[in-house]
């Protein structure tokens, strides 16, 4: 009947974990795998949430209401086991759910520079997930890199693929050429996970 059962183990303990998003966010997310996966794709990840026992669908997120923050930790791991995406896929479809959220059409219309934008990022965060730490620790302009931190933040590997893209495409709004890696990880022993963009 399910194929997702074996990963019903990994769900709890995710969902387990505190933490909220908004609606807006993750709405994002599953708009995203509508454009990546098609409708077909989107029916599968929504079934398989159902079967898990955390159902979501993006006809009834809503915007400004509360979600686990874990719940996109959840969608990914599925994206990966339903429908075969790769760690590219991953980070590919953030930075797609990164275009469509309007959270982040916002934060780019307000700041029309990448500076400006790294600046407020941490501001952004804390009103739309209720965990983690983000700090921009330096912008330098002349060698074209900014480092970013996120602390206090601990759900899934995976997770930092989709970071990653959610960033990069924050920051592609401003700048096309913005390029992003994950040079710590909490994941790898380190205190935080760190992000290098250049651009
Ligand atoms: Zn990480």
């Amino acid at each position: 009947m399910s194929n997702v059962s074996f990963s019903q183990k990994e769900a709890d303990r995710l969902m387990k974990i505190p933490g909220t998003q908004k609606g807006a966010v993750l709405r994002s997310h599953l708009a995203a795998i509508k454009n990546h996966a098609g409708e077909e794709g989107l029916a599968k990840i929504e079934k398989a949430l159902v079967e898990l026992g955390y159902p979501v669908t993006l006809q009834e997120v809503r915007a400004t209401k509360e979600y686990p923050e874990a719940q996109t930790a959840l969608i990914s791991l599925l994206c990966q086991k339903l429908l075969g995406y790769t760690d590219a896929d991953i980070f590919v479809q953030a930075v797609e759910a990164s275009k469509l959220s309007f959270f982040s059409q916002l934060l780019m219309r307000t700041f029309t520079s990448l500076e400006r934008v790294l600046k407020n990022a941490p501001h952004y965060w804390k009103k739309h997930v209720s965990i983690g730490d983000l700090e921009c620790s330096e912008f330098n302009k002349k060698e074209k890199f900014a480092i970013i931190r996120l602390r206090n933040y601990k759900l899934h590997p995976v997770v930092c693929l989709s970071l990653a893209g959610y960033f990069v495409g924050m920051f592609r709004y401003v700048q096309p050429s913005a390029n992003i890696k994950e040079t710590k990880c909490i994941h790898k022993g380190d205190q935080y996970h760190e992000f290098k963009v250049t651009w």
